[in-house]
C-alpha cells in the first residue's frame, strides 16, 4: 500500500496502529494541534470535520526542497472529497459552497510562530453564492476579503502594510471608525481593492480555482517551519528542527453571522492565578482571530453565560469533560455559529509558576492526578521563580501618591520587574545588553519576541489577558501588564504619557504584573515569604514523602540508601541554618569552619596562629581563637537539634589568611624609598614569612588534609570546640549530631594519621564534660585517588561527601578559575563539551568515578553515608545523578533547598522501581 500522507479527523485508530498507540508518537506525527482535534472528535466533541497532512510529509516536502512526496496531494484532495460528503458542501461548489482553513500545527507548540489561512474555498461566484445562503452579504464580503487579505500575506508574501493601508484609507473616505461599521458594497469594493493588491505585487491574479487556493496555502504552511520566526523561537525554546509541521484542514465555522455567533479563546482555569475557574475571552459576531489581535476589546468569556446561555452550558460542560480526559489545564479555541459551539482547539495552558503549583496540588485534591503527577508538573524553575522578589506594598502606595502610577491594565502574568522602557523589540534587544529594559508597545507581534525575550518586562496598551503579550509573557516568565488603556505611547516622539505624567524612552518605570500596575521610576523589591506559600509548601512535601518512599530506591544496587534523596544545605552561620531549616533542609551537608576566621576580630589571632614560630606559640594562639569557633558550632548545633551537621575542618591554603604579597611589597619599598624606619623591620620580615608560604599552584599545595597533618595543632583546637559545643548544647537539652569531615583526602594513609588524633580528643572532651553526644568522622571525595581507592577508605571514613567542584576540577585536569574564563565557553559553543561540567555533573567521567565511589564504599561500609556539598547540589540534572547513583543526600545553597527537594522527586518518580 502506498504511503498515507493524510488521516481524516475520525481515523485516529489507523494512526494509532501506524504508530504503535504511543500518543507522543500521534503528536510528533499529526502535530500537537491535529493529534488533540483527533482525540477531541474521538471523544465525541463538536469539531468541524477536517484532515490532517503529516508532519512526515513536511519533512519530504522540504528535504525534497519544495516537492510533495508521490500520492500526498491525491490523497489531500481525496480526503477534501470525504470532507464533502459529511458536510454536505462541495469545495468550490457554486451552489453550497465548502469553505476550510489551512493551519500549522507541530508536535511543540509554537504560539503565533506559524501560519494559517482561512475562508479557502471563496472566490467571486461562491462569494456571491454565500451570501445569498446565509443572506448576510455584509458577512459573505468580509470573508473574502479576509481570505484574499490572509493569503496574500502568508501564502503570497505580499507586505501586511499594503492591506492595512488600503483599509485605512477607505475607512477614512467613507467615515468609518470599526471594519464592522464598512456596508457590503464597501466591503465588496475592499475585496477588489485587495486582488488588485495581489495582481500589482505579484503579476498574476488571486487564484480562482479553490484546488490551487489549498495546494499553495499546504505549501505555504510547510514553508513556515522555516520561516525566521519559528526558527528563532525553536532555538531558544531547544525544540529540534527536524519536527515538522503538519498541515489541519479544517472545515470553516462563522462566528461572525450576527448577534447568535462569537468566537473566542479560553483557558479551563486562570493561568495567572490557578484559580478554578473558566478564563478567557471571547466576541459576539466575530472571527477567530479579531479575539487575539486586540482590535476590538473583547468581553470576558464568563459574560457569555448571559448572551449566549446555551451554548456556554455546552462549553462549560466541554472544558471539564476536556480536563478529566487530558488530566490538564487546557487553553481552548471556539466558535458558536448562529447558537452551535465548536471546539476548534485545545492545548494543554501555559501558566505562570504561581498557577502551575496551585493546579497541580488542586488537581490532587479533586482526585484527577495522583501527587506523582503533580510533582512532575511544576518545574524547578517554577519554583525558583516563586522565591523571587516581589513589589514593596508600602513603597507602592507612596508611589501611587505621589502620582507615579502610569496606569492600571490586566494583570497578564505576575512579578515585579524593573527596568528602563523602550519602546520597540530592536531597541529593547540592543539596551537591555547594558542594563534591564522593559518593553513597552501598543500591543506585540510574533516579531517582537526577540525584545520580549531580551526585557525584564513587558508592558502594553493594548489588549487582553489572552493577546499575543500575555501569552508570551507567561510562558517565558516575564512580568507583563497588558491593556493599561491610559497608556498613550507616541513613537514620534518616542515617549508615553498617562495621566499628565509623561515618560521619554530610556526612563526608569516599573511594572507589577501581579497587580496589573505600571508607574514610573524604580519602585524597591521584597523577596515573598516562603512559610506563606501553602501549595508550594504542601507540593514540596508531597515531593519529600515521594523521595522518602521504597519505591523510590533504585534496585539491583545494594548501596540504595533506605530513606531515599534527601535535600540539605551548606551553611556557615546559625542564621542560614535556620533558614535551610525553613526551606525544608534535613541537615547540614557542609559548615565552612574557614570563613569564621576571616572576622575582624579573629583574623589578626589566626596571622599570629600561622606564623608562630613553635608550637607552643601557635597552641596559645589558638586557646585564644577556640571560645570563638565553640560559639561558632554552639549555634549551628541549636539551630540543627535533632539532624547532622557536617563542619569540614580547614581547608584553604594558609596565604588566603595572610596580607596580600605584592601589596606589602609596595609598602616595604615605599618605606625605604622615604627614608622611613618605624616599623620597617616587621613589614619585611612579615613579608619574608609571607613568601615562605608561596606556592606555584596553592590549590593542589598545603591544604586540606595535609594542612593537618603538617600542623596538627589548627585542627586539634577546631576538633575540640566542635565537641565541647555539642556537650553543651546537649547539656541544654537539645540533640546535636557532629559529623567531622576532613577535606582533601587522597589515601587512607592521611586519615590514619590524622584521624585517631582527633577521635583521642572526641572521647577526651566527652569524658571531661561527662557528656556523651552522636558523632561521626568522615572524608571529602574530591580526588580522583580517593574515589579509586573507596574501599580502603571507608574502612576509616563513617561517610563520604563529594566536593564536586574540586574533583571536577582534578578529573579534568581544569583549573575552574581559569578555565571559566578562558575557554569554557568556547568548548560548549562549539559542541567539545555539551555544558559547564562545573555547573551540571558529567555523568560520563566524574560521575562514573562518584558510582564507582559510592559501590566501593559501601562494599566496605554498607551503611556508609554519602553526600554532596558541591555546588552541582542544587543543579536538577547532578541531583538526577545522585539519586541514581543512591547518595543519601544533596547539600546545596539553603535558597536552592526547594528546588532540589522538587528536583530529587522528580528524579525518584522518573526511575520508579527501574
Ligand atoms: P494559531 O496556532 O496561531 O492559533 P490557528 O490555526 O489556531 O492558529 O488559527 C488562527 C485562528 O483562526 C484561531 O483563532 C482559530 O480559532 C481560527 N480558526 C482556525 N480554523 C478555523 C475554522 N475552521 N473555523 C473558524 N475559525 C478557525
Ligand atoms: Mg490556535
Ligand atoms: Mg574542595
Amino acid at each position: 500500500m502506498a504511503k498515507k500522507w493524510v488521516y481524516l479527523f475520525t481515523e485516529i485508530e489507523e494512526v494509532e496502529k501506524q504508530v504503535g498507540g504511543v500518543w507522543d508518537a500521534v503528536r510528533s506525527l499529526l502535530g500537537g494541534k491535529g493529534a488533540n482535534l483527533f482525540e477531541m472528535t474521538r471523544i465525541g466533541l463538536p469539531v468541524p470535520p477536517g484532515f490532517t497532512v503529516t508532519t512526515e510529509a513536511c519533512n519530504a516536502y522540504l528535504a525534497a526542497g519544495g516537492k510533495f512526496p508521490e500520492g500526498m496531494w491525491e490523497q489531500e484532495v481525496a480526503a477534501m472529497k470525504a470532507t464533502e460528503k459529511v458536510t454536505g458542501k462541495g469545495f468550490g461548489d457554486p451552489n453550497n459552497p465548502l469553505l476550510v482553513s489551512c493551519r500549522s500545527g507541530s508536535k511543540e507548540s509554537m504560539p503565533g510562530m506559524m501560519d494559517t489561512v482561512l475562508n479557502i474555498g471563496l472566490n467571486d461566484i461562491t462569494v456571491e453564492r454565500l451570501a445569498k445562503l446565509t443572506d448576510n452579504p455584509r458577512f459573505a464580503w468580509d470573508a473574502y476579503r479576509r481570505l484574499i487579505e490572509g493569503f496574500g500575506k502568508v501564502v503570497l508574501d505580499i507586505p501586511d502594510t499594503s492591506f492595512e493601508h488600503a483599509l485605512h484609507t477607505l475607512k477614512d473616505k467613507v467615515g468609518a471608525k470599526m471594519d464592522f461599521d464598512l456596508t457590503p458594497d464597501q466591503l465588496q469594493g475592499l475585496a477588489a481593492e485587495y486582488k488588485a493588491i495581489v495582481k500589482k505585487h505579484k503579476g498574476f491574479e488571486f487564484p480562482q480555482d479553490p484546488y490551487e487556493q489549498l495546494r499553495l496555502a499546504t505549501e505555504a504552511v510547510f514553508r513556515s517551519w522555516n520561516g525566521k520566526r519559528a526558527v528563532d523561537y525553536r532555538k531558544h525554546e531547544g525544540i529540534p528542527d527536524t519536527l515538522g509541521t503538519a498541515v489541519n484542514i479544517v472545515t470553516m465555522v462563522f462566528g461572525n453571522m450576527g448577534s447568535t455567533s462569537g468566537t473566542g479563546v479560553a483557558f479551563t482555569r486562570n493561568p495567572s492565578t490557578g484559580e478554578k475557574a473558566v478564563y478567557g475571552e471571547y466576541l459576539i459576531n466575530a472571527q477567530g482571530e479579531d479575539v487575539v489581535a486586540g482590535i476590538r476589546t473583547p468581553e470576558k468569556v464568563a459574560r457569555m453565560a448571559q448572551d449566549l446561555p446555551e451554548a456556554y452550558a455546552e462549553f462549560a460542560k466541554i472544558c471539564q469533560i476536556l480536563e478529566n480526559h487530558y488530566k490538564n489545564m487546557q487553553d481552548v479555541e471556539f466558535t458558536v455559529e448562529r447558537g452551535k459551539l465548536w471546539m476548534l482547539q485545545t492545548r494543554n495552558g501555559k501558566r505562570t509558576a504561581a498557577a502551575a503549583i496551585k493546579i497541580a496540588v488542586d488537581m490532587v485534591n479533586e482526585g484527577v492526578i495522583t501527587k506523582k503527577d503533580a510533582v512532575l508538573r511544576v518545574s524547578p524553575n517554577d519554583v525558583d521563580s516563586l522565591l523571587h522578589p516581589q513589589f514593596d506594598a508600602a513603597a507602592k502606595k507612596v508611589a501611587a501618591k505621589e502620582g507615579k502610577r502610569l496606569g492600571v491594565g490586566v494583570n497578564a502574568s505576575p512579578g515585579a520587574a524593573v527596568g528602563r522602557a523602550y519602546f520597540d523589540a530592536d531597541t529593547c534587544e540592543e539596551k537591555a545588553k547594558e542594563g534591564p529594559v522593559i518593553m513597552v508597545r501598543q500591543f506585540t507581534k510574533p516579531d517582537d519576541v526577540h525584545g520580549m525575550i531580551a526585557a525584564k518586562g513587558i508592558l502594553t496598551s493594548e489588549g487582553g489577558a489572552t493577546s499575543h503579550a500575555a501569552v508570551v509573557a507567561r510562558q517565558f516568565g516575564r512580568p507583563c501588564v497588558v491593556g493599561a488603556a491610559s497608556i498613550k505611547i507616541d513613537m514620534e516622539s518616542r515617549s508615553m504619557t498617562a495621566d499628565g505624567v509623561t515618560v521619554k524612552e530610556g526612563e526608569w518605570i516599573s511594572v507589577d504584573g501581579s497587580t496589573g500596575e505600571a508607574f514610573v521610576g524604580q519602585i524597591p523589591t521584597v523577596a515573598p515569604k516562603f512559610e506563606e506559600q501553602t501549595d508550594l509548601l504542601t507540593l514540596l512535601d508531597w515531593a519529600d514523602e515521594i523521595a522518602a518512599e521504597p519505591g523510590s530506591r533504585q534496585p539491583g544496587k545494594s548501596h540504595s540508601p533506605s530513606r531515599g534523596l534527601q535535600i540539605w544545605a551548606n551553611a556557615d552561620y546559625p542564621a542560614d541554618a535556620r533558614r535551610a531549616r525553613n526551606f525544608g533542609a534535613k541537615g547540614i551537608g557542609l559548615t565552612r569552619t574557614e570563613h569564621m576566621f576571616f572576622e575582624v576580630e579573629r583574623l589578626p589571632i589566626v596571622q599570629r596562629m600561622i606564623l608562630a614560630k613553635d608550637s607552643a606559640s601557635r597552641t596559645a594562639a589558638l586557646d585564644e581563637l577556640l571560645p570563638y569557633q565553640r560559639k561558632d558550632f554552639d549555634g549551628l548545633f541549636e539551630a540543627m537539634t535533632g539532624l547532622p551537621v557536617i563542619i569540614r575542618l580547614i581547608d584553604p591554603p594558609l596565604h588566603e589568611f595572610m596580607p596580600d604579597e605584592e601589596k606589602l611589597l609596595e609598602e616595604v619599598i615605599e618605606m625605604r624609598l622615604k627614608g622611613e624606619t618605624e616599623g620597617l623591620a616587621e613589614k619585611e620580615s612579615l613579608l619574608a614569612d609571607i613568601r615562605n608560604l608561596h606556592e606555584s599552584n596553592p590549590m593542589m599545595g598545603m591544604r586540606g588534609v595535609r594542612l593537618s597533618i603538617m600542623m596538627p595543632e589548627i585542627v586539634e583546637m577546631q576538633v575540640r570546640a566542635i565537641f565541647e559545643a555539642a556537650c553543651d548544647v546537649a547539656q541544654r537539652g537539645f540533640d546535636p549530631h557532629a559529623e567531622v569531615m576532613i577535606p582533601l583526602t587522597g589515601t587512607i594513609n592521611e586519615l590514619k594519621w590524622v584521624q585517631p588524633r582527633l577521635e583521642r580528643i572526641a572521647a577526651a572532651v566527652q569524658a571531661e564534660k561527662g557528656q556523651k553526644v552522636d558523632y561521626k568522622f568522615g572524608t571529602m571525595i574530591e580526588i580522583p585517588r580517593a574515589a579509586v581507592t573507596a574501599a580502603e577508605i571507608a574502612t576509616l571514613a563513617e561517610f563520604f561527601s563529594f566536593g564536586t567542584n574540586d574533583l571536577t576540577q582534578m578529573t579534568f585536569g581544569y583549573s575552574r578559575d581559569d578555565a571559566e574564563r578562558n575557554f569554557l565557553l568556547k568548548y560548549v559553543e562549539e559542541g567539545i563539551l555539551p555544558f559547564n561540567p562545573f555547573q551540571t555533573i558529567d555523568r560520563e567521567g566524574v560521575g562514573r568515578l562518584m558510582e564507582t565511589c559510592v559501590e566501593e564504599g559501601r562494599k566496605a561500609r554498607p551503611d556508609l553515608e554519602v553526600g554532596i556539598c558541591g555546588e552541582h547540589g542544587g543543579d536538577p540534572s547532578s541531583i538526577e545523578w545522585c539519586h541514581l547513583i543512591g547518595n543519601n543526600y544533596v547539600s546545596c545553597s539553603p535558597f536552592r533547598v526547594p528546588v532540589a527537594r522538587l528536583a530529587a522527586a522528580q528524579a525518584a518518580v522518573k526511575h520508579w522501581g527501574k
